[in-house]
């Protein structure tokens, strides 16, 4: 399986990084060695500046190529929540020499997700509210009715040019709020306020 992450697809969160408001999406993979469930986080060694963005997370139901937009809503089948770690010291140095992401996005464990939900116990899928609270502090909240580009786009989008295959993960964008994570921290993601994902970073 693979994970497939959009960039950008909140329009405050690309202020908040200084970026322009894309108008097309904007991916990047991650390995499978990055899943992480149900297990601590070491801290990695080689960032100071670790930063989470939550971000729920479709999980893909039938492999697809060039998917219509409008067919796409039958090629996921369940929402979660997880978190794109990302080690934003090593990420901003990329992305001064034009360089890949991928030491700062897809290191092992960068992709720690929680439970996973049928799409149909929703009743809009455009307007899910989803946080992340750490130390029992909130510390970024989102709504789906914010996104850029909807869950159909992105994934008619990526099947232009990836086959997308059952089991794959697709993270949708985080909103704004991101900053840095410490060891000994406590993350919990909620989606509707309902708990699905605890991480303790170590
Ligand atoms: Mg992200």
């Amino acid at each position: 399986m693979k994970i497939i992450c959009i960039g950008r697809n909140y329009a405050e969160h690309a202020k908040e990084m200084k970026s322009d408001v894309p108008t097309e999406p904007v991916f990047f993979l991650k390995p499978e060695t990055a899943l992480l469930k149900d297990k601590d986080f070491y801290y990695p060694e080689f960032t100071k500046d670790l930063h989470h963005e939550v971000e729920i997370v479709l999980k893909i139901s039938k492999n697809g190529k060039h998917i219509a937009e409008e067919f796409a809503s039958q090629y996921y089948n369940e929402i979660g929540i997880g978190i794109d770690f990302t080690a934003r010291d090593l990420q901003m140095k990329c992305k001064e020499k034009g360089l890949p992401w991928e030491k700062a996005k897809a290191f092992d464990s960068a992709a720690p997700i929680g439970d996973f939900v049928p799409k149909e116990n929703f009743t809009s899928l455009k307007n899910i509210s989803f946080q992340l609270n750490i130390n029992g502090n909130q510390r970024q909240v989102g709504n789906t009715k914010d996104l850029i580009f909807s869950f159909e786009k992105i994934i008619s989008y990526v099947s232009q040019f990836i086959t997308l295959k059952t089991g794959d993960l697709i993270f949708t964008g985080t909103p704004e709020g991101v900053s840095a994570v410490n060891i000994g921290d406590v993350l919990e993601a909620s989606i509707e306020n309902k708990k699905m994902l605890h991480l303790n970073i170590k």
